[in-house]
């Protein structure tokens, strides 16, 4: 029998929210659980039996933190291969440095996905100035330019060709190259969205499969505003979002969470936007929606115990609490009004213990379950405005 029983100990590199969550849904079974992060009050420690202070490249302390686990997963992509391959020297890394090396890049990820026929929309990839500037002139109109490793929530983002601009494709090209550090690069034709929407799969080493069912996602200047489980979209298009989710897990043997964001686009085409081999924001609402949240079945899978049921108990939403509610006008810390968005009906609260709010920080989230994923939108918005004192 290969499954990591309860009592064994959990180690996660990356301790931010999505790997508080995880410990607590891990020491909900009873596991122990450690954490590596560069940040020793970071959201996870208050929650977990030890804490490794290391960088996201410190080979030593991933192998130090793997060193006391029976398993090792993480919550986030940014993390050096080094510090896998340090860790997986002492236990099982789940999932593996072979797929995050993929992943972690926004080139080799769509090279990938291409290459295994999976479909993305158009897309260059820039070392230069000047092939960001051929790559703008070849794609044409407006143009998602990314840098190929470490952006996240529209960070290491620069839109060209959206506002009226005196200055030349060229210009521009060169512009958005330095404003970006100047480093490799993904050109991203502007799709023109229906809606977008994700399918969180986990699948355990021997090979046991499950999909959530779809999360609707509505992003606000490149962040995930809110979102909604089920997604409530057309039957068909349902099924094309999960067998392409399952199709990528499956080619990628995975072993953990593998999150798959996908855009709908007008004229009906459904394309992987990104992957992220672990929980997602997407899908903080399966702790309200469905049998198993996301966290428990990722601990789940990293264990190798049986997945669980991911049905839909009802709709829930979430919606994300930024930075910026902690602050008035002159950039003062304030509390939001909890007391006041509490009141509305379904409504919780998830707080990460983040120790300082900065504008665009994801600081907690609020849920709320509804009679219909609408109606749980319409819950948690209304408790959102709430929190500002508008009610
Ligand atoms: P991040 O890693 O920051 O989540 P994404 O590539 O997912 O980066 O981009 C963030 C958001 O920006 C997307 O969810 C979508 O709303 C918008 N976006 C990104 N690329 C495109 C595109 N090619 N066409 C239209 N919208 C896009
Ligand atoms: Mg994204």
């Amino acid at each position: 029998m290969s499954a990591i029983l309860p009592g064994s100990t959990i180690g996660i590199l990356g301790g931010g929210q999505l790997g508080r969550m995880m410990a607590m849904a891990a020491r909900s079974f009873g596991y122990r659980v450690q954490v590596m992060d560069p940040d020793p009050s970071c959201p996870a420690r208050f929650v977990v039996d030890a804490c490794f202070e290391g960088q996201w490249n410190d080979a030593r302390a991933a192998g130090d933190l793997a060193r006391g686990s029976d398993v090792v997963t993480l919550e986030i992509e940014q993390l050096s291969l080094t510090c896998l391959e340090a860790a997986a020297k002492y236990a099982p890394v789940r999932p593996g440095a072979a797929m995050l090396g993929i992943i972690q890049d926004r080139i080799l990820q769509k090279n990938w996905l291409r290459d295994h026929g999976f479909p993305v929309g158009e897309y260059r990839a820039a070392t230069s100035a000047e092939e960001l500037v051929a790559a703008l002139r070849e794609l044409g109109g407006k143009c998602f330019v990314k840098v190929a490793q470490g952006g996240y929530d529209g960070r290491g983002q620069a839109t060209v060709g959206f506002t009226r601009s005196e200055a030349t494709v060229e210009e521009q090209g060169v512009a958005a190259w330095h404003l970006l550090g100047g480093r490799p690069v993904m050109v991203e034709k502007a799709l023109d969205l229906e809606c977008e929407v994700s399918v969180m799969v986990a699948r355990s080493p021997n090979g046991e499969t499950r999909s959530f069912p779809t999360a609707r996602n509505h992003h606000l200047n490149q962040i995930l505003a809110w979102s909604v489980i089920p997604a409530g979209i057309p039957l068909l298009l349902e099924k094309q979002a999960q067998d392409l989710a399952c199709a990528i897990a499956g080619q990628f043997t995975l072993e953990g969470l593998l999150a798959i964001e996908m855009f709908v686009t007008t004229d009906g085409r459904l394309l992987v936007n990104e992957l992220a081999p672990r929980p997602h924001n997407s899908y903080h609402a399966s702790e309200r929606a469905c049998v198993t949240s996301q966290f428990e079945q990722g601990i789940r899978a990293v264990c190798d115990l049986p997945l669980g049921d991911v049905s839909v108990v009802q709709p829930a939403a979430i919606v994300n609490l930024l930075g910026d509610l902690w602050l008035d006008a002159e950039g003062n810390q304030r509390i939001p009004r909890f007391d006041l968005a509490l009141r509305v009906p379904g409504v919780r609260l998830h707080l990460y213990e983040k120790h300082t709010a900065r504008k665009g920080r994801k600081m907690g989230h609020l849920s709320s379950v509804g009679t219909t994923a609408d109606e749980a939108v319409a819950r948690v918005q209304e408790a959102e405005k709430r929190l500002e004192g508008r009610c």
